[in-house]
């Protein structure tokens, strides 16, 4: 039996009277039909792929509940807020609720009023709650952040494995196993633990096109965060640092100069961690500086930009990361600010550690290097390390938006700097090279008698920020090594050919070496346009919404998503009619607070 057309209808019914969306995406319409069949299903998407929904519309068009296991309380409470918005029946059972509310969700439930349930494992696993699902149809098992089933990943939860028992008693029931994670290895894990056949597993692209992906060359990483974050303004992102010291030393640069910051990372109290959260996902703070400690269980969806200030630990890592950036498929911002030495120390961390860990850190680590160091389209790059062939080209990555130049021979100026390293010791800064090879007349210079070195003058010809652009060259394709404490240049292997003519040199040209730029336009110029051609009116919904969600004490985009904002403001509907037309206004949000954005839209109108 397959899912009945009129199941297919009712389900494409709620998509737009529930949650306000035009059409379904990707792979969502099959899947939702492989579930009402009630054939096991496993779902892998990215994040922001819009897993949600393929579990949220079945436990809508099934007569039974749906029960939801997740792992972490604040994922799900955010969920049932969220439902709860849109007019759904959904609650929780968990540690957080006091005893009335308990005993309220627990008659709800025995009511047959409730459509989705969330828990842990451990809750439902509970004699009182097996007892409580034993009179109950049960229509839909949903497991969600399924990956936790599997200890080859990360996160294994050890509870998570006794789901696959548990399924027996619900015999009606039909799982269906979410998870973003992309290893090949967890997920047959997921699929042999809960038994689910290749054939109803369900592998979406990892790709996220609206996410655009920068690496920089971490020259000057402060004025190069202070660059970014001046051409994002009023927006909300993540500063991620690999060190708590240095969590706190950013966080408090940038609260010096009044932007709206708060750190966040392991060495703090968990009430200051918890309000610094709070206050990011309510719109109340702009940006967290944090260590790693910081993202899981945030389902924020206007994260617009997110900086790694350090190298990130592996390209999961990496893609989980950025993978917080955009949930809401607006444009958003990943800046990776890299350098050569910072590669290096993680490498010298490595060495210390024991022969299998070290085999695998090193060649996790050897994969960032080589997404950071190519010079071919990012995203083709990030994609073909998770299995993925995508175009050459995607138009949206520093790579892309700023092809590199031609390259031109530069010879001739990398043997005058290398040689001016070496004859000075190999024991300063790129600052001081090019003072010596520029015959400038400084104390430090005469005091080291390098005014007499065959190298002093010999570099007029070319400008001192010229010469800089060339040493980050020189750094970056590994013919010089940098000192990560003092800064000091020293020669590698790698320059040898080139000092003895062997090899020639090529690189950006000196006068406009694009890629050397503290940020990369592109993406910015275009994203002025998150309020759309509209930006006055858009900042005038943003605060009437700030204000709706502080009066329920709920986070902004529980009331309307950012890109709804932005769809009101292309639009300019004037009716409840038109109003239900945009992006993420379903029946429920329409009645509730249509009427408190429609006077703005109207006076926007009228002008
Ligand atoms: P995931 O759980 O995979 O990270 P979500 O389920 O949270 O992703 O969905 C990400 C965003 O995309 C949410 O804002 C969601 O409302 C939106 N979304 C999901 N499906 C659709 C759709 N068919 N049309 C428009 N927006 C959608
Ligand atoms: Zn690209």
């Amino acid at each position: 039996m397959s899912a009945s057309t009129q199941q297919i209808a009712a389900a494409e019914k709620l998509l737009h009277s529930v949650f306000g969306y035009a059409s379904f995406r990707l792979d969502q319409e099959r899947i939702i039909a492989n579930v009402l069949d009630k054939k096991d299903t496993l779902v892998v998407m990215p994040t922001g792929g819009g897993k949600s929904l393929c579990y949220q519309i079945p436990a809508l068009v099934f007569e039974g509940l749906t029960v939801v296991v997740s792992p972490l309380i604040s994922l799900m409470q955010d969920q049932v807020m969220q439902l709860k918005q849109l007019g759904v029946a959904a609650v929780c059972l968990n540690s957080s609720l006091d005893l009335v509310e308990y005993e309220e969700n627990i008659a709800a439930i025995r009511a047959g009023k409730v459509k989705l349930l969330y828990l842990a494992p451990e809750t439902l696993f509970l004699a009182r709650t097996q007892a409580l699902l034993k009179n109950i149809k049960v229509d839909c098992l949903t497991i969600d952040e399924a990956h936790c089933i599997s200890d080859w990943g990360h996160d294994f939860r050890p509870e998570y494995r006794k789901l696959a028992e548990v399924r027996g008693k619900f015999a009606e029931a039909v799982t269906i196993a979410l998870t973003a994670t992309a290893t090949a290895q967890v997920r047959a894990d997921i699929k042999a633990q809960l038994a689910i056949p290749d054939s109803h597993e369900f592998v979406s692209s990892f790709d996220r096109p609206n996410l655009q992906l920068h690496v920089l060359p971490k020259a000057n990483p402060e004025s190069q965060v202070l660059g970014i974050l001046r051409d994002h303004p009023n927006e909300s992102g993540i500063v991620y640092c690999f060190s708590k010291a240095q969590v706190d030393e950013l966080s408090t640069l940038l609260a010096a100069r009044n932007f709206s910051v708060k750190p966040y990372h392991a060495g703090l109290s968990d009430m200051l961690r918890a309000k610094n959260q709070e206050l990011f996902i309510r719109d109340d703070v702009q940006i967290i500086v944090a260590t790693i400690a910081f993202g899981m269980g945030i389902n924020k969806p206007n994260v617009r930009f997110v900086i790694h200030y350090d190298l990130p630990k592996n390209i999961e890592s990496y893609y989980q990361e950025i993978g917080r950036a955009g949930r809401d498929s607006l444009k958003a911002d990943c800046f990776l600010l890299y350098s050569h030495s910072d590669s290096q120390k993680i490498k010298y961390f490595i060495s210390q550690k024991g022969d299998d860990e070290k085999r695998v850190a090193l060649r996790q680590l050897t994969s960032l290097i080589h997404y950071a160091e190519s010079d071919g389209c990012r995203r083709k790059s990030l994609l073909a390390y998770f299995g993925e062939n995508a175009a050459e080209s995607c138009g949206a990555c520093d790579a892309c938006l700023n092809p590199p130049k031609d390259k031109i021979d530069l010879t001739v100026p990398a043997q005058k700097f290398m040689s001016c390293v070496k004859k000075t010791g190999e024991r300063f800064g790129a600052a001081y090279v090019v003072d010596v090879l520029r015959g400038a007349k400084t104390e430090k210079i005469f005091a080291n008698a390098h005014d007499k070195l065959s190298t002093y003058g010999i570099g007029r010809d070319i400008a001192k920020q010229g010469w800089l652009a060339l040493a980050r060259q020189l750094i970056r394709q590994g013919l010089l090594a940098q000192d990560a404490e003092f800064s000091t240049l020293s020669l590698t292997a790698a320059a040898v050919p080139v000092l003895k003519s062997e090899k020639i040199f090529l690189g950006d040209s000196l006068q406009t070496s694009t890629r050397d730029h503290p940020f990369v336009k592109g993406a910015a110029g275009e994203r002025s346009q998150i309020g759309g051609v509209r930006p006055e009116l858009f900042e005038l919904l943003r605060k009437r919404r700030k204000e709706l969600a502080d009066e329920q004490n709920v986070a902004p985009y529980m009331i309307f998503s950012d890109k709804t904002l932005v769809d009101m403001c292309a639009r300019l509907p004037q009716s409840h009619a038109e109003l239900l037309e945009v992006h993420g206004v379903g029946e429920m949000k329409m009645r509730r607070y249509g009427d408190e954005f429609l006077p703005f839209l109207r006076a926007h109108a009228a002008n």
